[in-house]
């Protein structure tokens, strides 16, 4: 008798335990310690700026196919690449496109951050665009691990893009490429300085294009510490963004699209964008919200419609 009273309370403090480490990893998104290594890595010196045709350019292609494989996200082409070539110089880059099958429709949202950088000047000078834009891969492939626990109702494209840095090239080639019909995109995501919180405010550009996206928006920042912005996308008023990143080529085909971003800092295109300027609290904030919003998108995409 005694044994078994044993036995029973033994029991039920297993399950309660088991209990609690499920409800720790729900709980745990992103994984913050995990966040700031990548972060740190992809802007360290040894990535020299991430330039577009750079070894460093590559370490960083390298790393974030690595990842992806790591966390299960199908290679959407072949070995996850999409080389093309791009100017008068024919210069080469690669885009890398993951994919997660959504479980009740054919249609796609495409979630992009260009991983290429500036690179060095004078061999000397490291560019490591540790904001713009490890910043947007990183959240990126902390987006890839969750949705891939987590399926979505509609299939997601992780893009990230090449030679953003030298005019969007990886978004224009990839909207004109014969990879997917573009047709079964119905928004694109787009991840450019997400990280920086000098003002504790990040930007939602796009809204003015498909105001259906605002309540939406307000939706996903209702419980956050940071605060959600909009606008910058009014034709004719400046700052306009909506030409600014690798969105520009889903919005000029009138695809439903959201800018992530914070406003311009003094650190900018400048050797000191550096990963230790992050403030994580924000950042890690940044990251919930913007999956929060892909989270609601994903479950409204068929009201989505460009110009509603
Ligand atoms: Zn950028």
């Amino acid at each position: 008798m005694k044994s078994l009273k044993h036995c029973l309370v033994l029991l039920s403090l297993l399950i309660a335990q088991q209990g609690f480490a499920q409800k720790d990893s729900i709980a745990v998104f992103p994984d913050s310690a995990k966040v700031m290594e990548d972060l740190f890595f992809l802007a360290s010196d040894s990535l020299q700026g991430r330039k577009t045709n750079s070894q460093g350019n590559k370490i960083a292609r390298n790393f974030i196919i690595k990842r992806l494989q790591k966390v299960g996200v199908s290679a959407y082409v072949q070995d996850y690449t999409q080389p093309f070539a791009f100017g008068k110089d024919s210069i080469p880059a690669v885009n890398i496109l993951g994919f997660i099958e959504g479980f009740s429709s054919k249609n796609y949202i495409v979630i992009s951050a260009h991983y290429d950088h500036v690179g060095m000047e004078d061999s000397t000078k490291i560019y490591n665009g540790a904001d713009d834009n490890a910043s947007g891969v990183v959240t990126l492939l902390a987006l890839a691990k969750y949705f891939r626990e987590n399926q979505p109702e509609n299939n997601l494209l992780f893009a990230f893009f090449d030679a953003e840095e030298m005019g969007l090239q990886g978004a224009k080639h990839f909207m004109q490429s014969v990879v997917m019909d573009t047709s079964r995109i119905k928004m694109n995501i787009n991840l450019d300085m997400v990280s920086r919180g000098d003002k504790n405010e990040i930007y939602a550009v796009g809204t003015y294009f498909t105001p259906y996206l605002k309540p939406l928006l307000n939706e996903a920042s209702k419980d956050k510490s940071i605060k959600l912005l909009f606008g910058r996308d009014i034709p004719k008023k400046k700052p306009y963004w909506v030409n600014a990143s690798d969105h520009a080529p889903f919005h000029q085909a009138e695809i439903p699209f959201i800018y992530f971003g914070v406003d311009d800092h003094p650190d900018y295109h400048k050797i000191t964008d550096t990963a230790d300027k992050v403030n994580p609290d924000f950042y890690l904030e940044a990251i919930r919200l913007i999956k929060d919003a892909i989270e609601i998108f994903d479950a409204n995409l068929d009201e989505i419609v460009y110009g509603k």
